[in-house]
């Protein structure tokens, strides 16, 4: 449930409740709003719990919360939220952004040679992976710290920040020293302890939806950061599986605005695991951009034949900037703009 407190609550009457919360046994985590504040709680909570906490001082109301994810939901917060990836702002209407680059960090040359490039074509953050999930165990699994240390190199160059997959809670530290924003991949959007450690520290998360899970089952594991305290989550919808052949996953469109209806959270694209073909991404990127998605995730790589790693869904440094220059006219057409990268 969630204790709507009145317009002009004091911050002792904020804190009040609070603690009277705590002493029902149930967690508090307060929701400040633009016009006023709210107050999640979680548990198990008795009709009694609720009104007792009505009739505290500086509460309007008590509302009960339908769904089963709670602070991603729009009951909860209306409002889109913003996160910000370094100075980048994701969400709520802002430009697009976009977050290109290998799928895995090889050597210094690639990932300097992409990171330049997707700059200079346009791209606000840069991606690329250090720690590799991997089907199978005989593949690439990433260079692991060296690559993270190239990657970070690399992006401080191109003056992006840098958005890198983190596969064990053991290593959020580690990652979060690199990175400016920690991925979780489909394969781990249901490790929830990993979820958890993101979930108690700081730097943005971007989660990839499972290969198989549902709407709702998205939105619980990006519940699982929030309630640890960690408000920075943005969505990546990037394909799911079904009995489709040609495509390595079939890339779900309608979970774009469906998220964007059920939750307040950015969504972000990734057409290139969404189609697993070089040849649908640009398209299908487009479509994405068209049904409101708040920015895209490409993978992009110089020579995509010699790639270790997803070398047939990425793009060359060509079709990359060709891409980047439709994008603008797609998303004129709904009232967005795209971020320009920021000045070095
Ligand atoms: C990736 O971004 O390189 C990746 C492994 O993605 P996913 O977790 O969506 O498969
Ligand atoms: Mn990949």
């Amino acid at each position: 449930m969630l204790v709507v407190m009145k317009r002009d609550a004091s911050r002792e009457e904020i804190d009040g409740v609070v603690a009277r919360v705590g002493e029902l046994g149930l967690t508090a985590i307060p929701l400040p709003g633009a016009e006023r504040t709210a107050i999640g709680t979680f548990g198990v909570a008795a009709r009694e719990a609720a009104e007792q906490l009505e009739s505290m001082p500086g509460v309007q109301e008590i509302v009960y919360v339908s769904r089963p994810f709670k602070l991603s939901s729009r009951e909860v917060r209306a409002d889109d939220t913003v996160v910000r990836v370094a100075g980048v702002e994701v969400g709520a209407g802002r430009p697009l952004v976009v977050a290109a680059g290998p799928c895995s960090v090889e050597t210094k040359e690639q990932t300097t040679a992409t990171a330049k490039a997707v700059r200079g074509a346009g791209a606000t953050l840069l991606r690329g992976g250090a720690y590799k999930p991997s089907t199978s165990p005989y593949s690439f699994r990433g260079l692991g710290e060296s690559g993270l240390r190239i990657l970070a190199e690399a992006a401080h160059a191109a003056g992006l920040p840098v958005v890198t997959e983190v596969l064990t809670p053991a290593d959020v530290d580690l990652v979060g020293h690199f990175a400016d924003c920690l991925q979780i991949g489909a394969r781990n959007m249901s490790n929830f302890s990993l979820l958890d450690a993101v979930g108690e520290q700081r730097r943005p998360v971007l989660l990839k939806r499972g290969l198989s899970a549902t709407i709702e089952e998205f939105l619980l594991s990006a519940e699982y950061i929030l309630a640890k305290g960690n408000p920075n989550v943005i969505l990546c919808e990037r394909g799911i599986r079904t009995f489709e052949k040609y495509t390595r996953n079939t890339f779900d469109v309608s979970a774009i605005p469906l998220l964007k209806r059920l939750s307040h959270l950015p969504v972000l694209a990734d057409p290139s695991h969404g189609t697993g073909k070089w040849y649908l991404v640009a398209p299908v990127a487009l479509a994405a951009v068209a049904a409101g998605a708040d920015g895209l995730m490409i993978e992009v790589h110089p020579s995509p034949d010699h790639a270790l790693k997803d070398g047939f869904q990425s793009l060359t440094f060509e079709n990359f900037a060709s891409l980047m220059r439709t994008v603008p006219a797609v998303a004129a057409a709904i009232g967005r703009e795209v971020a320009l990268p920021a000045p070095v």
